[in-house]
């Protein structure tokens, strides 16, 4: 399985903050790919420096009257080769469906994007013993029509997402073993990856990757987290 490193911006950086994406870029190592995805504002610049750039979020109709959305094709237009769709921030903030990221990406394949699809548990439904039930329910309704060719699985606990605080790693390979008999995909185990526990992670079975926020935003704590993908 190819492994990805997936940097996720979020709300985060302005043109000043280019210069960490071009180290970045400078910095890849061999042996996996190095995306980022920034704010769609710098995207264009972002792909400039020569490494993967993707959006966080496209809209699920190609054109039309949707002020302040973003199409897929636009998104394919600045330069993107990915887009993440479902993630629980816009969820959440949004009250996204896993239909709607089911719709998002399939727009993102069709222009020729690989959608990065979110699935994850909140921290009640974890406490509750809903984990697998609430991440089989949005994997199934999100990934449903979708081509495997361009699709890669985030699981993104949401209690886990910019906390600090990790699932075990035996937690990690029960969510991933779970995805991995429902999806032939890379998945990326996501929230508050650090260059100090990436390599534990990276070494859980059906680990193939990380979508990384916080630690995305520095140069050296994202290339450090690459390179302990690379030798994984
Ligand atoms: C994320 O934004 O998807 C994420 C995992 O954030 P963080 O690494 O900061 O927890």
């Amino acid at each position: 399985m190819r492994k990805l490193a997936a940097g996720n911006w979020k709300m985060n950086g302005l043109a000043a903050d280019l210069a960490e994406i071009e180290a970045i870029a400078a910095g890849a190592p061999e042996g996996c790919e190095v995306l980022i995805c920034p704010p769609a504002t710098l995207l264009a610049r972002a792909a400039a420096f020569g490494l993967a750039v993707g959006g966080q979020d496209c809209h699920a109709k190609g054109a039309g009257a949707h002020t302040g959305d973003l199409s897929a094709a636009m998104l394919a237009d600045a330069g993107a080769e990915y887009v993440i769709v479902g993630h629980s921030e816009r969820r959440a903030d949004h009250g996204e469906t896993s239909e709607e990221v089911a719709a998002k990406a399939q727009a993102a394949q069709g222009a020729g994007l690989t959608a990065i699809v979110c699935v994850g548990e909140t921290e009640a439904e974890r406490d509750a013993g809903r984990t697998l039930d609430v991440v089989g329910a949005q994997i199934a309704a999100s990934v449903a029509g979708l081509d495997p060719a361009r699709l890669v699985v985030a699981y993104e606990p949401v209690w886990a997402i910019g906390t600090g605080r990790t699932p075990t790693l035996e937690e990690i390979a029960e969510v991933h073993g779970f995805l991995r008999a429902r999806v032939d995909v890379p998945l990326l185990y996501g929230g508050s990856v650090k260059p100090g526990n990436a390599a534990e992670i990276f070494a859980v079975p059906d680990v193939n990757g990380a979508l990384v926020g916080g630690a995305s935003l520095k140069s050296a704590d994202f290339l450090a987290i690459a390179k302990a993908l690379a030798a994984a």
